[in-house]
């Protein structure tokens, strides 16, 4: 193995075991939870390199760097998620190669990725991504929708061609009654995912939880937990 790779595959071996653990913690089983690697600033030949050591799910938050990416890694069984903030002029590229949209948090946004899922062919799976630290304006620092405007958007995305519901995520709040408070701001999404299976039982998928709280996530009931920089190391400021 080259360096990189024994790198990897031992910060890999590191996560699985904190998963593995706190699924035990939790009692849950292992496989009620998937690691999404969040290979943001780091190069295809990571990915690669990801994917030989058994990674099956990705995600990227810039679709300038994440266009590029996806396209040299083809030809790999990979799963592709999109984390960041996204404008509608980027829908279009980002259709080309997600999966899942994980920041679905706007109509306007589901407009567009209804449209170009269409002329692509393509089913996107939608989370929609929760701001539990949004203003009066309803919307977070970092993109969501306060837990009020779930609803709607949902609705709206379960009756949209060419998208399909997955469910909510949410970035742990970094200011608001939340801040510091991983684990309660984790269960407070799953109340919200309670909620939101009762009128869309499919939508199932629960994301949240990175490097540094993905044990709260796990605890909490979520499904899917998006780890960088313990898998790939310190990321430059960038990103
Ligand atoms: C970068 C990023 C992550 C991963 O964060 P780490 O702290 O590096 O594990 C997870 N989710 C989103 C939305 C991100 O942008």
């Amino acid at each position: 193995m080259t360096d990189r790779k024994d790198e990897l595959a031992g910060n890999l071996a590191k996560v699985e075991q904190r998963i593995a653990d706190a699924c035990a913690a939790a009692g849950r089983a292992r496989d009620e939870v998937t690691l999404i690697v969040v290979t943001k600033t780091y190069p295809a030949s990571d990915v690669r390199t990801l994917s030989e050591l058994g990674v099956r799910h990705v995600a990227e938050n810039r679709d300038q760097d994440a266009a590029p990416k996806a396209a040299a890694c083809a030809d790999l069984p990979l799963a592709w998620h999109f984390v960041g903030q996204l404008q509608t002029n980027k829908v279009r590229s980002v259709v080309g190669y997600a999966d899942v949209v994980q920041s679905v948090d706007r109509s306007r946004l589901v407009t567009a990725l209804s449209k170009e899922a269409v002329k692509a062919g393509r089913e996107i799976g939608c989370l929609i991504q929760v701001a539990l630290d949004a203003g009066v304006s309803g919307r977070g620092e970092r993109g969501g929708v306060a837990p009020g405007g779930i609803e709607e958007l949902a609705d709206l995305v379960a009756g949209s061609p060419g998208l399909r519901l997955d469910g909510l995520m949410t970035v742990a709040p970094l200011t608001g009654e939340y801040a510091g408070r991983q684990r309660a701001a984790f269960e407070r999404l799953m109340d919200l995912s309670t909620d939101l299976r009762r009128a869309h039982p499919a939508a199932n998928m629960v994301s949240a939880g990175m490097s540094a709280d993905l044990e709260d996530a796990v605890a909490a009931g979520a499904t899917h937990v998006r780890v960088g920089t313990a898998v790939l190391g310190v990321r430059p400021r960038l990103g």
